[in-house]
């Protein structure tokens, strides 16, 4: 059945003021899903004006013990309408449901319950400036957040900006990605039941190049949050300079998991797998170079190709499968694009490189799991970021060849390495330019550890308490003790 869905603008579900809407699809079946009101310049304009609004009224002076009840009624009615978020996301984006139910609808609530916990925690500090002055710091919201989210996990990257921005006293505009509006705005509702005050949360879905556009371009917006491609954080930090906005960007990636000799495989080998299939392989921090030392090369690629042909692709409604479809046909041609590429540049494919081939799923955008042997650093599939189920496999002879590899890239956003070698484990951990690194696991996070990028993944950690330093501004205060009047007007 397809649902009708309007902008929150000001605690209001509202038209976009043009009338126009666009439409949201099950990438599984290609259904239409949803009709959603299709925000642009003159929404966000008023988006803006209203988050305004609540930061200068009631939000601006409410309690920090206050905005974490808020926070933690959310975390509340995000785990009582677990099961339709949940069939939320899996039908507008096409993961598999066992996913959402399992990680990126608990993990939401998650963020929720942990920020909940922290306005009440943000301090300033006194200084210690000498005799003649009292010194201190407060620690004062970046004031109306505009915040732009990626597809790949929708839920969770809503809940990634919502939490740690109310949490510090901010007022927000959110536009989810186009592909998948639903569960964002599934949260606007639960922050209405959960009692946040009209304008404090805003959720307006739209288009890049309009709605997202007119966001950074705002000059009443402070700080925009962005999750997305590379290539669109950095026209975001160009058009943000013109109005010296705070910026937060998480970006691309293109990860490396080194396998050292010394592993244990059949660990390295599950991790592998997961590190770059889950999700289809639409994970920013997928493990997408795999690096195997020459010595266990074969060994581990037997049974990595041996387990890789054995994962169910099908479904996303069905509790077995673990890839469903990709998010679009868009994202499906991309892929196979890439598939080719790797082909023409001579890298050898193993497996996959292809739809599959049931006809159960013909009207779905899936893709089989894919593994390129025989890749060189230079070619496309080895350098440019995927976002689907594409494993690239290299070898190396020591450790120096490994962090020379793994360090030619232009990301830098997460890095795992196998061993069981404790100070290789922790050299290897200082040499890998990236924000995330994994010793002997791979795709981990938590709501309370900072996540984010190096080099051309991004700057700025959204997760953990350093939230706080991005989503807060030290305003500093001098009193001065003094009796006397100022010597130089002696
Ligand atoms: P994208 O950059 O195309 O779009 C991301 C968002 O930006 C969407 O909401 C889109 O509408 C908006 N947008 C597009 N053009 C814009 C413009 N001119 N001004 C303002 N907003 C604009 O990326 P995508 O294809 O949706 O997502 C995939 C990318 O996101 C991958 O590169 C992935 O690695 C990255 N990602 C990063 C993280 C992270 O935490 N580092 C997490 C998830 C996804």
């Amino acid at each position: 059945m397809k649902t009708q869905h309007e902008l929150l603008i000001g605690g209001k579900w509202q038209t976009a003021v043009s009338g126009k809407r666009f439409q949201t699809r099950n990438p599984a079946t290609g259904e239409v899903i949803a009709e959603v009101a299709e925000g642009d310049a003159t929404d966000i304009d008023r988006a803006v004006a209203a988050a305004r609004k609540a930061l200068d009224g009631p939000w601006g002076r409410t309690d920090p013990s206050e905005r974490g009840k808020y926070l933690r009624r959310m975390a509340d009615l995000i785990r009582k309408n677990a099961e339709e978020l949940a069939l939320l996301d899996t039908r507008d984006c096409g993961k598999p449901i066992t996913d959402t139910r399992t990680v990126d609808v608990p993990v939401a609530a998650e963020f929720f319950d942990y920020f909940a916990g922290l306005p009440d925690k943000i301090c300033g500090s006194t200084v210690p400036v000498g005799d003649g002055f009292l010194n201190y710091t407060l620690r004062e919201p970046v004031g109306v957040v505009g915040q732009i989210t990626a597809w790949n996990f929708p839920i969770l990257n809503a809940a990634i900006k919502l939490a740690p921005a109310l949490a510090c006293g901010n007022t927000l505009v959110l536009k989810p990605a186009e592909d998948t509006p639903l569960s964002a705005l599934e949260l606007g509702r639960l922050s209405q039941e959960a009692g946040l005050p009209d304008g404090v949360v805003n959720i307006v879905p739209g288009y890049g190049p309009t709605a997202g556009e007119a966001l950074v371009r705002h000059p009443g917006v402070d700080k925009i949050a962005f999750t997305g491609s590379t290539e669109i954080g950095k026209h975001i930090m160009r058009v943000a300079a013109d109005t010296v906005k705070h910026v937060t960007l998480e970006l691309g990636g293109k990860s490396p998991n080194i396998v050292f000799p010394d592993a244990d495989l059949d660990a390295a080998v599950a991790g592998a797998l997961f590190g770059i299939f889950l999700n289809q392989g639409q994970v920013c921090c997928a493990g997408s170079r795999l690096f195997l030392h020459e010595t266990i090369y074969d060994k581990f690629m037997e049974k990595l190709l041996a387990k890789a042909k054995s994962l169910r692709v099908g479904n996303p409604m069905d509790e077995k499968t673990q890839l469903g479809a990709l998010v679009s046909a868009k994202q499906l041609k991309r892929v196979g694009d890439y598939v080719e590429s790797g082909k023409a540049e001579g890298a050898k494919l193993e497996i996959g490189g292809a739809r599959p081939k049931d006809s159960k799923l013909d009207k779905g955008c899936f893709f089989t799991p894919t593994v390129f042997t025989r890749v060189k650093r230079d070619m496309r599939i080895a350098r440019e970021e995927i976002f689907g189920p594409v494993s690239c496999v290299m070898t190396f002879k020591d450790e120096d060849e490994a962090v020379s590899l793994a360090n030619d890239t232009t990301y830098g956003l997460a890095a795992a390495v196998w061993t069981r070698d404790i100070s290789r484990a922790h050299i290897m951990a200082r040499r890998l330019k990236a924000g995330v690194l994994w010793i002997n696991v791979t795709t981990h996070f938590s709501w309370a550890t900072p996540y984010g990028g190096y080099k051309e993944s991004g700057f700025g950690r959204e997760m953990g308490l350093e939230a706080i330093g991005i989503y807060t501004q030290a305003k500093d205060v001098w009193v001065n003790l003094s009796r006397e009047p100022n010597p130089w007007c002696n």
